[in-house]
């Protein structure tokens, strides 16, 4: 056997890339120094790959902003708006492409499969394909030149590629097949007169839904791939779930196979026990988890890996993560403030390799005692898995005992709405806002002094109070009929409950890529989640204090909560769905029980945990609306429940969404807000709704006119007795001056609108 990576985290362990590219676009670093420190960081992940141990290690993995958009300026794909003429793409233009500029709007950026990490989406159209620079074979050079490592170039594969871009009709999914495919035959026939033998082929499409056509067209490229360039060995890579097709898959015209056996329920080893795995194939065993940052049971994997040499010779298998590691921190090491307990279960992108380079020596026979020495490695495991911080009888209890009825309001909408009408007394087509405020320098100042000790708990509540107290003003000024306290107690929506709830601990430096040189730290969600103290009940009854209209509480939901952290894996996703939505429903009763009568439970999440493949959405989907349903329905049928989701492909999941049985939700749609208003001409949505009527992303204050003409819109559709007015999503990244002459047009629509209708 041998150990393989499949690409190593691009950032650093201290965010040295990001602090390099923000550098250089600040002005503050020449191009030559950006290309020197990005090569530095570069070389010193090979190097540390190599002191790890790992036999085949990745090259071409890295990127000066993202892998896809690399490999669509590879290709002259450059939209025609950054007037580009050929050759290669200088670095100025392809940040245009990732960033915009002043003449051009930046491309597209959407998720990475079912990932948190964004990609740029590469445009077709108008623009005939050109090999401009071969990038595989500069970082395979590079990487023999400077180490005398034998890397493996890694290179986004045809027809992911296609599938992932934009700019051309469903129909021509095939001629753009037929257009890049001589370029990249081109690209591996340099790389093999190079002297390269293997190629990491990312095709994570095939873990996607697949249709015959798909099919066709994957079974095109790599035959005629195999016929132009024989003799150079491609590994298809696939991962984040199992093959849509292993029998087609397995058989296409390629040297290796990679498969993902951490996500893939099963399934990958299923297929393979069941349908054997070709001869003179080698299989990439995806079995150290590149997504998730806990230590494996190598007991257990090691088993999973003697399954597979039953079937497969051991020269013939690869020990790898289930993906690239652009997912994970970089190290645990450097985790010094955590409990132990919790640290010593950690592995990171450099603990994963050496699970592998363990398992793989484990496989080679070359352990003395390899049961012993595999158990030792995962003891961080089993110790985490036994302590008492993981395990919560009383929680684990609770969650077990959770019963339909407790998904169950009281009463139905229908019957709740006529209550609740009676108890608010709102107008027709009510004003509010989505939950945050400007988060301005102030602010976060007043917050690192807090966290810093410098100030004390009541120097920072009395800080936030003010600021509650100069919106509750400003709101009211502006006549919006439902307030907010505004957020500003809260960083991040995530960060801010997690820190309150037990079960969950953050580390210091495991940042992890979003988008370009924006980095997240995901929670992690250790053990079972409990409620200690209320979370928001201060901040909310001191707002509510200052007001008669009504202010909403305003909760992260179960689901979110649970997409934006890392999490266990030691129990099902589901699991602990309900934990966290249990806590939260105390955090409801609470509110509920000093006197706050609407209480917003935002899941903009919520679609972001779809599981890649169409036949799993509907589990998914149950449990995902159910934990919800546990945090929200416990409250009395006067008690007004909102909900709120961004991103606007909605219409597939509807039924979903109605079935959170919010009584209101708001629903971010000014950028599509044609196509997400036709959806409800399908569906009939019998609930309170407000379709945001301007786009909060843009410093850019909407005329009267403009949110008046959404409003128009939306009610030749929804009935105006359920319709709410709102912007797309909180406020928080604005300045106040353009908050308050947004809501200001916002509010004044409304009253323009309400007499028509
Ligand atoms: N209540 C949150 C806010 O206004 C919602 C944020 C979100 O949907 N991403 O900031
Ligand atoms: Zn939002």
């Amino acid at each position: 056997m041998k150990s393989a990576n499949l690409g190593y985290p691009r950032i650093g362990g201290r965010r040295e890339w990001k602090k390099a590219l923000e550098q250089y676009w600040a002005g503050q670093l020449a191009e030559a120094d950006l290309v020197q420190q990005l090569k530095e960081i570069r070389l010193g992940h090979l190097r540390r790959q190599l002191e790890l141990g790992v036999e085949i290690i990745p090259v071409n993995d890295f990127t000066y902003y993202d892998h896809v958009l690399d490999t669509a300026a590879m290709f002259g794909l450059v939209p025609e708006r950054f007037d580009y003429s050929g050759g290669p793409v200088e670095l100025d233009v392809y940040y245009a492409m990732a960033r915009g500029s002043q003449k051009a709007a930046a491309c597209e950026m959407t998720k990475w499969f079912n990932t948190n990490y964004h990609y740029i989406v590469p445009e077709f159209a108008g623009r005939v394909p050109e090999l401009t620079e071969n990038k595989p074979l500069q970082a395979y050079r590079e990487a023999k030149r400077e180490l005398g490592i034998e890397g493996r170039p890694v290179i986004l594969g045809l027809y992911t590629l296609v599938k992932l871009s934009k700019g051309y009709a469903e129909d021509e999914c095939s001629s753009w097949v037929d257009k890049l495919l001589p370029l990249y035959v081109q690209v591996l026939q340099e790389l093999k007169a190079e002297g390269v033998v293997w190629i990491q082929m990312d095709e994570p499409i095939l873990n996607t839904t697949l249709y015959q056509e798909d099919l066709q067209n994957v079974k095109r490229i790599y035959e005629y791939i195999a016929q132009q360039v024989p003799g150079l060995k491609l590994m298809l890579q696939t991962y984040f779930d199992s093959v849509d097709d292993y029998e087609q898959i397995i058989h296409l015209p390629v040297a290796g196979i990679g498969l993902d056996f951490v996500h893939d329920r099963g399934e990958n080893l299923k297929a393979l026990i069941q349908h054997g795995f070709p001869e003179k194939k080698v299989l990439g065993a995806g079995v150290i988890d590149g997504r998730g940052i806990w230590r494996a049971d190598l007991n257990q994997t090691y088993a999973v890996l003697n399954q597979l040499s039953q079937i497969i010779a051991s020269e013939r298998l690869l020990v790898q993560p289930s993906s690239s590691l652009l997912h994970v921190p970089v190290t645990a090491e450097s985790e010094q403030a955590l409990e132990p307990v919790l640290k010593n279960a950690l592995a990171f992108a450099d603990e994963k390799l050496r699970e592998i380079v363990l398992l793989t020596q484990a496989g080679n026979g070359l352990l003395e005692n390899p049961d012993h020495a595999l158990a030792s490695a995962s003891a961080g495991r089993y110790a985490l898995q036994q302590s008492s911080s993981r395990n919560a009888a009383r929680v684990q209890a609770a969650a077990a005992e959770l019963t339909e009825q407790q998904a169950q309001r009281s009463k139905p909408v229908r019957e709740r709405s006529v209550i609740q009408k009676e108890r608010f007394q709102l107008p027709l087509l009510p004003t509010t806002t989505i939950g945050s405020f400007p988060q301005t320098a102030e602010i976060r100042a007043a917050r690192q002094k807090w966290r810093r000790k410098e100030w004390s708990e009541d120097q920072y509540s009395a800080f936030i109070d003010e600021q509650i107290k100069l919106w509750i003003g400003l709101q009211e000024q502006l006549g919006l009929d439902v307030l907010v306290h505004g957020e500003f107690e809260r960083t991040d929506m995530v960060e801010f409950f997690g820190e309150k709830l037990a079960g969950f601990a953050f580390t210091s430096f495991g940042w992890v890529q979003s988008y370009g040189s924006r980095c997240v730290k995901p929670p992690i969600i250790y053990g079972d989640v409990d409620f200690v103290v209320p979370m928001t009940v201060r901040e909310t009854v001191f707002a509510q204090s200052l007001t008669s209209k009504p202010v909403k509480g305003m909760l992260t939901g179960p689901i979110t909560i649970l997409n934006w952290s890392f999490v266990r894996d030691d129990v099902t996703r589901e699991t602990v769905a309900n934990q966290i939505a249990l806590a939260l429903r105390q955090e409801v009763a609470e509110l509920e029980a000093a006197g706050v009568g609407m209480i917003q439970v935002d899941e903009p999440a919520l679609r972001e945990g779809l599981p890649l493949k169409r036949e799993h959405w509907e589990a998914y989907l149950e449990w995902a609306v159910r934990a919800f349903r546990y945090a929200t329905a416990g409250v009395r049928d006067e008690t007004q429940i909102h909900t709120h989701m961004c991103y606007c492909d909605f219409e597939d999941i509807m039924e979903s969404i109605s079935g959170l049985d919010a009584d209101v939700i708001s629903i971010e749609s000014s950028r599509s807000h044609g196509e997400l208003v036709e959806s409800f001409e399908q569906f009939t949505y019998d609930k309170g709704i407000g379709l945001g009527v301007f786009d909060i992303h843009s410093p850019r204050v909407p005329s009267v006119e403009e949110i008046g003409q959404m409003i128009d819109r939306a009610l030749r559709v929804l009935d105006p007795a359920q319709f709410w007015i709102n912007p797309d999503c909180g406020l928080k990244t604005r300045r106040a001056e353009e908050t308050l002459a947004s809501l200001r047009n916002m509010t004044q629509a409304a009253e323009l609108a309400r007499p028509k209708y």
